[in-house]
């Protein structure tokens, strides 16, 4: 039998092709076959009420354990395999997938917050985020606590100090870069106040990570992603994950049995795949991004540009990007001259880029977010958080960095 690959040992991007797998377990077949089974067979009754111990949290997992096979809501081996996978990308020690990023988000918070506690979340967040937090979590008795990502440490203690729930909050909840904007927060700064008041931090890791920023690296608890974004990375596939210690996710996994929201054997293949080519597809991304903004800032139709590799010394933010991320992404918003005519006629102009939202993946799409992902937020809210009219969403996808150039050339033009 191949001993496995010690993860510490290599990059991500080099175990992504057989770490977690053993193929003589499966006929010596290189890649993991897709498992479309509901249920296992127990060898003994014995083996199979110490399975259903571990999974329902009645016992600890010993260290020499792995966890047996019971029934696919439960676990399966596609999942079991990407788990291990997505836990090596922010050196976690455990990961869980869910169907969806907001099946994985929801899952975190349900976990940790009961009716009468708050939680403090950064804004803009995510729009179902946003509705799960505002609405659902509301409609158990949970206060949610706003605060802007551009707003300081300092502004957001005196805020919770100031708010009659202040002292109820249980969970931190994050989201950085803020989307559309980058504004970017301190999560060193965030983990130490989490600390602080004896609470869970989280962090939605979708637009930089696991490849650019790792937020468990500076004292986050628990990392979530939409998978469907730069994991998944080709628009076919909607999944989500959570990343942390064993003790948070297996109370994660745990919820995620009853709830029934785990990814299915497919989409755990799918993301497999997706994985193999993460480093690879991303790298190219960013750099492709980095050309395209640098073409957006000298052209006479674009007003202003929110790409982190424009960040310069002196800007607040800089030296949070220097600390916590690795690269300035893909992802790149402009403000484009007069307003929501000229930035439809840009869009509607684009040949190459395809008008549509979300992130991440092969084909770069663009989109106007204060008529389509946040149209829900007030408009006051949407001055503060620097979301006019005039903005435009773009994300970096992998096709040749001249063509795209000369598609938004040809889009401006039109404008
Ligand atoms: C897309 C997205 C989500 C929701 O993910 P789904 O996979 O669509 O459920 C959450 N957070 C961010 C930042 C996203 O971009």
């Amino acid at each position: 039998m191949s001993e496995p690959l010690d993860p510490k040992k290599y990059r991500p991007e080099s175990l992504m092709m057989s770490y977690g797998y053993r193929p003589e377990l499966s006929e010596g077949s290189i890649k993991p076959p897709i498992f479309l089974t509901s249920t296992f067979v127990f060898k003994t009754a014995e083996e199979g009420k110490r399975f259903f111990e571990v999974a329902y949290g009645k016992s600890p997992k010993k260290a020499d354990e792995t966890l047996g096979l019971i029934y696919s809501r439960i676990n399966n081996p596609d999942l079991e395999i990407l788990e291990d996978r997505l836990a090596v990308w922010d050196q976690a020690e455990e990961s869980a997938v869910f169907e969806s990023g907001l099946a994985a988000i929801s899952t975190v918070l349900l976990e940790f917050l009961k009716p009468g506690d708050a939680v403090l979340h950064s804004a803009p967040v995510y729009g179902g985020t946003h509705h799960f937090i505002h609405h659902v979590l509301r409609s158990l008795n949970i206060t949610p606590i706003e605060f802007f990502a551009n707003q300081t440490i300092e502004e957001v203690e005196k805020l919770i100090a100031d708010h009659p729930e202040g002292s109820k909050i249980k969970l931190i909840y994050l989201e950085t870069p803020a989307n559309p904007t980058n504004d970017l927060i301190d999560l060193e700064a965030f983990a130490a106040l989490a600390k602080r008041l004896g609470v869970v931090s989280v962090v939605d890791n979708t637009y930089l990570g696991p490849m650019w920023q790792q937020p468990l690296k500076h004292g986050i608890d628990l990392v979530v992603y939409s998978a469907t974004k730069y994991l998944g990375g080709h628009s076919d596939l909607i999944a989500g994950s959570v990343s942390g210690s064993r003790e948070l996710v297996t109370r994660v996994r745990v919820l995620r049995t009853f709830l029934g929201n785990m990814a299915s054997p497919h989409t755990g293949w799918m993301l497999m795949r997706s994985l193999e080519t993460l480093k690879a597809r991303t790298d190219r991304q960013a750099a492709t991004a980095g050309k395209l903004a640098d073409f957006l800032v000298g052209h006479p139709k674009v007003e202003k540009v929110y790409y982190l590799g424009l960040l310069e010394k002196g800007d607040p933010h800089y030296e949070v990007f220097r600390r916590q991320c690795t690269s300035p992404g893909a992802m790149i918003s402009f403000d484009i001259i007069r307003g929501e005519k000229a930035a439809f006629r840009f869009l509607n102009a684009l040949k190459l880029v395809h008008l549509a939202v979300s992130l991440g993946s092969t084909e770069s799409l663009a989109s106007h977010p204060a008529s389509m992902t946040h149209c829900d937020i007030p408009d006051d809210e949407k001055a503060r958080m620097g979301i006019s009219d005039k903005l435009v969403r773009l994300s970096v996808g992998v096709e040749d960095a001249g063509d795209l150039i000369n598609d938004l050339k040809q889009a401006l033009e039109a404008v």
